[in-house]
């Protein structure tokens, strides 16, 4: 980008936005808390609190999901549905890091392109619900909205909205990220040591030897590599990490947005990569207003029920100057859907010329209920959604550019499928979350090499 540039950049900086102009716009999905005052003392506190990330990572970030947007890089976005307090552990932790490692090692190797790592986690505590309250055995109560707003228990006291919670959720995303921070700079991202993302508890998964010889390919490229430049290959030892989570709790949100020394423009230098979910997509919205403002990379949920007239507006707000790597699509439409839905979306950002990172999410438009009472979701919708998707995009000439995935490395049984074949009564087993259903080591390192073999087609 050059001076005149930058500077016609930041003298289009959206009119009248502030971190607070949301607040004149209807905000969906909001708790009331009961004290207001006490929420005002928390946002001040909040407000003084050093940042989670700084605007250098931010827009490295953003030159990577501008190269994605020109085919040089895949984006690869995983984690929790929800982060849970009690999940801010050593094991959780590494854990999920182990398996997005692996599938990004399965991605770089059968893509030959490198990957952009965006967790959902160190942050992705909120939760939209499509009802504002529960009902059990009579007893009516305020919905779960995730750790960072009220319990998960059915009790009165649980269910309160709690601003210290905000708190909390801040210091936990601080020692999510100070942990993967130094594992990696330690060198456990370290491509000479691939063992060190073994889980413990997989037995001899039926995916092992396939991706055991993937490792064994890529240990014997980095060894040529070192053999002819006699020494060590650099940077084989450290990847870059994101983190994302969406930004749905917008006091919590606004009291990160910050400006920084000798940049222009307002960060969430809460997370690298927030994004807009699909229940809070209004043109008209708070959360339109409040993302419109800050300069980070941004995704945006595409769903069903989204036209391309509404999704070019969208565009057109949330990125005015069709800056690189700007934003991202994250179309999820369920199996039964996509086909129907994702073309007319795919040709009008394309015909308009619009410059995006277009993202498949396989996982929000295929949840169901199970006759045993679990929300669960099939491995073969899952898997045919993205097959799908990736069939759309070529015929439409656009790029299936990265992938959306709810995934853990604790070993649950909460997807229906997959190399073991999960059935309804395995889900008893280890089903472990509180709000939807994730996919566990085994099914997520299928779905990474499903996508070298889809695209290898
Ligand atoms: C989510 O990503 O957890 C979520 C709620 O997604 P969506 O907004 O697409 O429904
Ligand atoms: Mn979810």
């Amino acid at each position: 980008m050059s001076a005149s540039d930058r500077n016609l950049r930041a003298v289009n900086l959206p009119t009248e936005w502030s971190p607070a102009s949301w607040r004149g716009y209807p905000a969906l999905q909001m708790p009331t808390y009961p004290d207001a005052a006490a929420l005002e003392g928390v946002l001040q506190e909040m407000h003084a609190l050093p940042p989670l990330v700084t605007s250098w990572e931010i827009l490295a970030l953003q030159k990577q999901v501008a190269e994605a947007q020109d085919g040089k890089r895949f984006l690869l976005q995983g984690g929790d549905c929800a982060e849970v307090f009690e999940g801010c552990t050593p094991e959780v932790i590494s854990n999920r890091l182990k398996v997005l490692l692996q599938m990004s090692l399965v991605l770089v190797h059968g893509l030959r392109l490198p990957v952009v790592r965006v967790g959902r986690f160190a942050g992705q505590y909120a939760k939209p619900r499509s009802a504002d309250m529960e009902t059990r055995d009579g007893v009516t109560l305020p919905s779960y909205r995730g750790d960072i707003i009220n319990g998960p228990d059915f009790t009165e006291d649980a269910r309160v909205p709690d601003p210290r919670r905000m708190v909390k959720a801040h210091a936990r995303s601080a020692m999510t990220m100070n942990f993967i921070r130094s594992l990696i700079d330690g060198g456990f991202a370290d491509l000479h040591h691939p063992e060190y993302w073994n889980l413990s508890w997989v037995g001899h998964s039926p995916l092992a030897d396939e991706y055991q010889r993937m490792v064994d390919g890529v240990g014997d490229a980095v060894r040529f590599m070192e053999t002819l430049s006699g020494s060590e290959v650099h940077n084989l030892n450290r990847v870059d990490f994101y983190t994302s989570h969406e930004a749905l709790l917008l006091p919590y949100e606004e009291s990160q947005t910050r400006q920084v020394p000798r940049q222009w423009g307002w960060f969430n230098l809460s997370t690298h990569f927030p994004w807009i979910g699909m229940r809070t997509a209004q043109l008209d919205g708070a959360h339109i207003e409040y993302f419109r403002g800050i300069r980070n990379p941004i995704g945006l949920k595409v769903g069903p029920s989204a036209t391309p007239e509404q999704l070019l507006r969208v565009i057109d707000v949330l990125n005015p100057n069709d800056e690189p790597g700007r934003l991202t699509l994250i179309h999820r439409m369920g199996a039964a859907q996509v086909a129907e839905k994702l073309p007319a979306l795919l040709d009008a950002v394309k015909r308009d010329g619009r410059r995006v990172l277009w993202v498949c999410d396989p996982m929000h438009g295929n949840t169901e209920s199970t006759s045993n009472g679990y929300k669960t979701r099939r491995f073969r919708n899952i898997r045919s959604e993205l097959e799908a998707a990736f069939d759309l995009h070529a015929a439409a000439g656009t790029r299936l550019g990265g992938v959306h995935l709810e995934l853990t490395g604790e070993d649950v049984t909460e997807c229906l499928g997959g190399a073991r074949e999960l059935t309804e009564s395995d889900l008893e087993r280890a089903y472990r979350s509180t709000v939807d259903p994730r996919l566990n080591y085994e099914q997520a390192l299928e779905i990474a090499m499903l996508i070298v073999r889809k695209q290898a087609q």
